[in-house]
């Protein structure tokens, strides 16, 4: 089974790549408008927000509400050649020539993806950049304990874990963010990375995500293409909710992990920049050593 992605295939498809190349941090202050794009073939792409545009924003807002244009802006910059190579090393094998444009940022695709891929995709990032081929079983044993069968999972570096480590803290926005589209997905004690997906005709609905503990995907849709008709919450997004609070019951507390190559700031929500003690909006962000940005000139 293989679906269109929507927007759950930017982190996998943009964020990565582009956290990976150093094109964006987590406070890329980028301008979500209006915008004409002129993708590989020539054609012309004008691709739309569902929400409101909401002007100059950074990187975290636009993940936060799952705004479409900076996405595709970023896709520019990275290339979609370089975001397929990406998405090919993270197990994904059901790519075309037809995928190599810039809608591949919205999860536009020519023949889709299978939930099972979108997994290894996404744990990808939640193991720390190492993708792990996904099985159904470790090994057989006979009840005297001869092994008769032990899987052999395919395993390689994507990216450090550092990217992986700012990535986790940019995900954990559509959950933890005020106006974020996967709030209802949180755990008690326990950090989430989410984002959601809805597709043309709200034929799929997605919700992928991790935890220190678990990574786990849902779709939700009918065999044969239908649009999916509901109230309220993203139905994927409640299934996948009431699973993973589940199999969390009794976890110990968990938090992802800062690693040695990521360095922390404080910096002004208005601007994205350092913040001054003239700042009054202000949170803690993530970043590759050596990416932080200038101080805030907004509030001087
Ligand atoms: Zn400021």
């Amino acid at each position: 089974m293989k679906r269109q992605t929507g927007s759950a295939m930017k982190p996998i498809a943009v964020l990565a790549p582009s956290i990976d190349k150093k094109i964006i941090t987590n406070v890329t202050v980028i301008s979500d408008e209006p915008t004409t794009f002129i993708d590989y073939n020539n054609k012309v792409y004008n691709p739309i927000d569902y929400d409101p545009y909401r002007g100059s924003i950074t990187l975290r807002q636009a993940v936060e509400t799952s705004q479409n244009i900076p996405f595709v802006k970023i896709m520019e910059k990275l290339t979609a050649q370089v975001s397929v190579k990406y998405l090919e090393k993270m197990g994904i094998t059901t790519l075309n020539n037809n995928d190599v444009n810039l809608s591949l940022a919205l999860g536009g695709l020519d023949v889709g993806i299978s939930p099972l891929e979108f997994a290894g995709a996404y744990n990808t990032i939640a193991n720390d950049g190492i993708y792990v081929e996904p099985t159904f079983y470790s090994k057989i044993n006979s009840s005297s304990g001869q092994l008769f069968l032990e899987t052999k999972q395919k395993k390689r570096k994507v990216f450090s874990k550092d990217v992986a480590c700012v990535l986790k803290q940019l995900l954990t926005e559509p959950v933890k963010g005020e106006k974020g589209t996967a709030t209802y997905c949180s755990i008690d004690g326990i950090d989430v990375a989410a984002k959601t997906g809805t597709t043309n005709e709200n034929y799929d609905r997605w919700l992928c995500g991790f935890t220190p503990y678990y990574t786990s995907v849902c779709w939700y849709g009918f065999d044969t293409n239908e649009s999916i008709e509901y109230g309220g919450k993203n139905p994927a997004g409640l299934i996948w909710s009431s699973v993973m609070k589940k199999i969390h019951t009794n976890l110990p507390k968990s938090s992802f992990e800062l690693t040695n190559g990521v360095e922390t700031a404080i910096v002004c929500k208005d601007s994205g920049k350092l913040a001054t003690p003239n700042c009054q909006n202000t949170y803690k962000e993530y970043f590759l050593s050596g990416t932080k940005p200038e101080r805030c000139t907004m509030h001087e």
